[in-house]
């Protein structure tokens, strides 16, 4: 890749990424056309999902090395791992005998019995998790040949990072990465992005805590916008959406800001964005609920990726948060949260069902002091 300003009297392709910032962000691109320039640039074996013929790669190899394709199968004969077996011994190779006279299994079993007893402490448990995520869909095929991701299909990762509505801003590191294909709509990874405040239940319910409603506020408040290289994508696919863009961009407008544009967020497919691989964008609903979006890579798909096009936006990594006990118990996730609340310890406080019930209300169900109780969704609810 070329630095910025290094392309003085070169013939630049606009579509091809360049570094803007080098090792930060690339130039700005058509994703869709990087992607037709990539598969017109190779061959369609390079990045076909069949395995290669492997007649024609020995004929090819042979021919590099200069040997005859009898010197090649006779290699390939002596150098086979088969030549190791002797025809009796068990293939299952985690299983070693409790008291082995071999020096290998001796060295095997010293490693196995050493690695049990490692403690797994909590940040590489989210290593462990993205790869048992990463495990779980690599190279997996659909059921219905249909839903095969195309060949030459364009996969791009996009790291969703915490909201930054909270005051310390301390979640500075990605709360998921997500893949997604070129052919999806900006709607699909809407639709997969989990925030805790997409479940919240609007309102006070100290006096009625049985009456917290069922509907949540992604129920309710249904709109959302991304923002990438001066357009706003709109969530409109349903009636009650709004432009939720329309304050800002009416805002620019008296405030000698270049144009910004507004488009539909259901009509817009991801090879149609224009954008820079690894510059800060945004994701923002309920409101005011904003999350910095980054495109990290964009890459051909390959025979090893996830190939049922059902799975994405595939899950590629999930930061897990430890959940936030009850100030009671310590042992239960919080559901509720107090203000103005003489019974609590601290303010705001947070409780579990029980506690909350068994705290606050007689047996009849009546208040025992005054305070204004909210429902409360854990952030560690997506764990
Ligand atoms: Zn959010
Ligand atoms: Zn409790």
């Amino acid at each position: 890749m070329a630095e910025a300003g290094d392309s003085v009297g070169r013939s630049e392709d606009e579509n091809v990424p360049t570094y803007e910032n080098v090792d930060v962000n690339s130039k700005i691109f058509r994703v869709g056309t990087f992607g037709r320039l990539w598969t017109e640039k190779l061959r369609p074996s390079d990045f076909s999902f069949q395995d290669g013929d492997e007649e024609a790669e020995d004929a090819a190899f042979s021919l590099d090395m200069g040997i005859t394709p009898q010197t090649l199968r006779e290699i390939k004969e002596i150098c086979s791992p088969d030549t190791l077996k002797s025809g009796t011994e068990t293939v299952q190779t985690e299983i070693v005998p409790a008291e082995p006279i071999l020096r290998t299994l001796r060295l095997r079993k010293r490693r196995q019995d050493y690695q049990e007893t490692l403690q797994r402490d909590f940040s590489d448990r989210q290593n462990i998790h993205a790869s048992e995520l990463e495990g779980l869909a690599a190279g997996k095929k659909p059921m219905d040949p249909k839903y095969l991701v195309p060949e030459g299909e364009i996969i791009l990762s996009v790291n969703v990072l915490y909201p930054a509505i909270f005051q310390r801003f301390r979640f500075t590191r990605q709360h998921q990465t997500l893949r997604v294909l070129g052919s999806q709509k900006l709607t699909q990874l809407r639709d997969a992005i989990c925030c805790v405040s997409d479940l919240q239940v609007n309102g006070e319910f100290g006096n009625t805590p049985d009456m917290v409603p069922e509907f949540i506020s992604k129920d309710l408040y249904k709109s959302a916008f991304f923002f990438f290289e001066g357009v706003f994508y709109n969530d409109f696919r349903y009636p009650e959406c709004i432009d939720l863009s329309k304050t800002i961009v009416d805002w620019t407008k008296t405030h000698d800001f270049p144009p910004f544009q507004s488009r539909k967020m259901e009509e817009t497919l991801f090879s149609d964005l224009r954008l820079k691989v690894g510059y800060p964008y945004q994701y923002c609903h309920q409101g005011d609920c904003e999350h910095v979006v980054l495109i990290t890579d964009i890459r051909i798909a390959h025979q090893d990726d996830c190939l049922d096009m059902n799975l994405y936006p595939l899950l590629a990594y999930k930061h897990r948060v430890k959940t936030r006990k009850c100030s009671v118990c310590h042992m239960y996730i919080s559901r509720w949260i107090t203000t103005n609340d003489s019974l609590a310890p601290m303010d705001p406080c947070l409780f579990c069902e029980q506690c909350f019930r068994m705290l606050h209300y007689d047996k009849q169900g009546n208040k025992l002091c005054d305070f204004l109780a909210y429902p409360y969704v854990d952030p560690g609810a997506f764990n």
